[in-house]
């Protein structure tokens, strides 16, 4: 989200700022920030205080904070660095009068009920001109107990269809072959009578040629008009981001996830149903208040169960606000957390290697990304199912689709060759 919001931001201030390559030739720097663990915040105060260095070549430099933690902090911000300017997530349009040298205000952290930036069409400025991010929807209702989102994010509400519609089909016309659909919670998507589903349904109907993902989606709202909707279209790409957090049902509770384990692993059947080449990957929380040895073993045997495909795994951290805070107690230590998150990833890792072994000795039709970070002499691309391969280069160019073969693999990525262009 954050990256598609600074596209967003760039276009709001490309009337008056050019985009530069390096911070030292900057006049204007914004931090996009995360305020969902407490070490994304602490990495954007060391960030701070490195980019601060460049105001002794360039006393014009201004330094502003925007985002989550813009939301989260507000004037707190200015206590804890040299910063300029603190722009909420719903505020980015404020952005130009704000710079301006008579402007009477340095923060604008008001969150908005109706905000989407539909008009806006993003400045793509660091893309490989291939895949897309496209935002549909803003802020998040469902209150989990350990998140900040919905205070630095506001209420949910969705962008017209029409204007996402229409800037896809231009980021088609412009060689885009894919687009990645963007919200906190974009299977909740809903605008008048449209819903998620006939949303990407639409999306896919714009050209065969364009592939269509989406994330993040949450368990409780993955209905099966979505998964149906999935498989009828080729180009609506097989893999889903379903984030668990725990696989124990109490935890659950106290996490305020509304889905229970047994709804969980219903889901992950229905997809299997109507989509056996799915890819299923998720968000896992260790250590979350009054998890149990018990509990935690629970996570570790849905994981097993699932045989998630990729997961993304951390340590539960307090966020002040939230309800965790206000009624629990972030009482597993630090070792246990991390001895539990050293556990999940372990067994990810040998899930994720069964996972890319099984994928030995088939063939996928690969977007090709452009030339692989390894080697000069090798392309990267990924398939349907959203993992990356590598193969030879032959007289292919990014964007176009080929056959690939597969012949090894490592724990994250696929190799092969093309057996047909
Ligand atoms: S669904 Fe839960 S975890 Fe996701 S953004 Fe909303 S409150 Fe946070």
């Amino acid at each position: 989200m954050n990256f598609s919001d600074s596209e967003i931001v760039a276009s709001v201030l490309a009337e008056d700022y050019d985009i530069v390559e390096q911070a030292g030739d900057a006049d204007l720097i914004l931090i996009n920030t995360c305020s969902i663990r407490d070490n994304a915040e602490q990495r954007v105060f060391k960030r701070l205080s490195e980019l601060n260095v460049h105001r002794k070549n360039n006393k014009q430099l201004q330094i502003g904070i925007i985002g989550c933690m813009a939301e989260r902090l507000k004037e707190e911000l200015f206590n804890k660095g040299k910063v300029d300017i603190i722009v909420g997530p719903d505020a980015y349009r404020d952005l130009p009068t704000m710079l301006k040298k008579d402007s009477q205000t340095n923060i604008n952290t008001l969150l908005s009920e109706i905000e989407t930036y539909d008009d806006i069409s993003p400045v793509r400025y660091d893309t490989n001109g291939i895949s897309a991010f496209v935002s549909i929807m803003r802020g998040c209702n469902n209150f989990c107990s350990y998140c900040v989102v919905p205070y630095t994010r506001g209420r949910e509400r969705s962008r017209n269809p029409q204007t996402i519609i229409d800037e896809i089909s231009r980021l088609f016309d412009d060689g885009y072959r894919e687009v990645t659909l963007l919200g906190q919670n974009v299977n909740s998507y809903c605008f008048e009578e449209i819903d998620f589903s006939s949303l990407i349904a639409s999306v896919a109907s714009i050209n065969p040629l364009l592939r269509v993902r989406f994330a993040t989606s949450h368990p409780k709202d993955l209905s099966d008009k979505l998964i149906k909707t999935m498989s009828n279209y080729p180009n609506i790409c097989k893999s889903i981001h379903l984030p668990v957090q725990s696989g124990n049902n109490d935890v659950l509770k106290r996490m305020n996830r509304q889905y229970t384990r047994q709804k969980y692993l219903n889901s992950v059947e229905n997809i299997r149903k109507y989509m056996p080449e799915c890819t299923i990957s998720t968000d896992l929380i260790t250590g979350f208040c009054n998890e149990t040895e018990d509990e935690h073993k629970d996570t570790l045997s849905l994981m097993q169960t699932v045989g998630f495909d990729y997961a993304y795994m951390f340590q539960y951290s307090m966020r002040e606000g939230t309800a965790a805070h206000k009624n629990m107690c972030d009482n597993v230590s630090n070792d246990i957390k991390a001895r539990r998150l050293e556990e999940i990833i372990r067994l990810q890792q040998e899930l994720s290697a069964i996972s890319n072994k099984k994928d030995i000795g088939k063939t996928y039709e690969v977007l090709i990304e452009g030339i692989s970070k390894r080697s000069q002499n090798h392309l990267s691309g990924r398939n349907s199912q959203n993992k990356v391969i590598i193969f030879p280069k032959e007289n292919n160019k990014k964007g176009e689709y080929v056959q690939v073969k597969i012949l090894s693999c490592t724990s994250a990525t696929l190799l092969g060759s093309i057996i047909e262009n």
